[in-house]
């Protein structure tokens, strides 16, 4: 991932000692730049510089505030050995953006490998505060398979490691197009679903595609979503196992849409996609990336 330096200046910074903990923050402001925290932090409050290290926007850009071998200025009395990352928004009030949700998550994870850290708190469970917000995803954003948590034993995770393929299968009279990494649940589908082979590779590090199928309508979705999966578990789909994983940067998997059929198809092959666009189905952009 990238990680852009906001080039701000600093007053005297001490060497923080240790790196144990990760704290998240949200910005308490929909609109937050390196330079508006900057002048938050040092007119307002006095400090030396932003107090964060880093800064996550909502467009995904990852900026890195004070530098990241200095003591921080982002949870009282837990500085000394964490290291702060705020994230631009107000999530008392907004929604985070996927594209935000990953970025966080890419960081989150590459803090964690540098410095062996298993611990990422949000500043409320430091603190007296209700900071980053009761709209923070805080599972999504920390875990490297996000939300298994909150599905409880709704979703049965069994993602392989590494990169694998993903099988498609195709169900005709009700338009179903079937995904999994389980070479063993292809392989046993009922004799109504054409196999058709390995469609991408998948990961096993990005967010969790979450497979959903309609009982009335015989059809499967898939979605890196978790609010769009818990809305149509709601709307009375069932939540299936999830069996791959999506790459943060990869080779986009287009969604389109059959007006015709209310099915959905997904597919790496731009042809595929641009045909079926051409044939009439909704364009609905880029669901996940896979590895290849
Ligand atoms: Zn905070």
């Amino acid at each position: 991932m990238r990680v852009i330096d906001a080039n701000l200046p600093f007053g005297s910074l001490s060497r923080r000692s240790a790196t144990n903990r990760i704290i998240v923050h949200h910005a308490e402001a929909s609109t937050a730049s390196p330079e508006d925290i900057q002048r938050w932090h040092v007119e307002g409050r006095g400090w030396a510089g932003a107090g964060y290290h880093f800064l996550v926007r909502k467009d995904g850009t990852v900026y890195s505030m004070r530098p990241e071998w200095a003591i921080g200025a982002h949870a009282e009395g837990s500085n000394y050995d964490s290291i702060g990352i705020c994230f631009e928004g107000d999530y008392m009030r907004e929604k985070m953006p996927q594209t935000q949700i990953l970025a966080g998550r890419d960081l989150i994870t590459m803090l964690k490998a540098k410095y062996g850290i298993e611990t990422v708190l949000r500043h409320k469970d430091v603190l007296d505060t209700n900071c980053p917000g009761d709209n923070f995803p805080f599972e999504e954003v920390v875990g490297l398979y996000p939300n298994t948590e909150k599905e409880g034993d709704l979703i049965r995770i069994d993602i392989p490691t590494g990169t694998y393929p993903v099988y498609r299968a195709y169900r005709a009279d009700t338009d179903d197009h079937f995904l999994t990494a389980s070479e063993a649940e292809y392989e046993a589908l009922p004799e109504n679903y054409s196999r058709e082979g390995v469609a991408f590779m998948g990961a096993d590090r990005g967010s969790v595609v979450y497979r959903l199928y309609n009982p009335n309508a015989g059809q499967h979705h898939y979605t890196v979503n978790y609010d769009e999966a818990s809305n149509l578990v709601k709307a009375g789909w069932t939540a299936e196992t999830v069996t791959f994983a999506d790459m943060r940067y990869g080779k986009p998997v287009y969604r389109v849409y059959n007006p015709n059929t209310g099915a959905h198809h997904f597919t790496a092959d731009e042809s595929e996609w641009s045909a079926l666009v051409d044939a009439g189905w909704t364009n609905e952009g880029i669901a996940w990336q896979a590895a290849d």
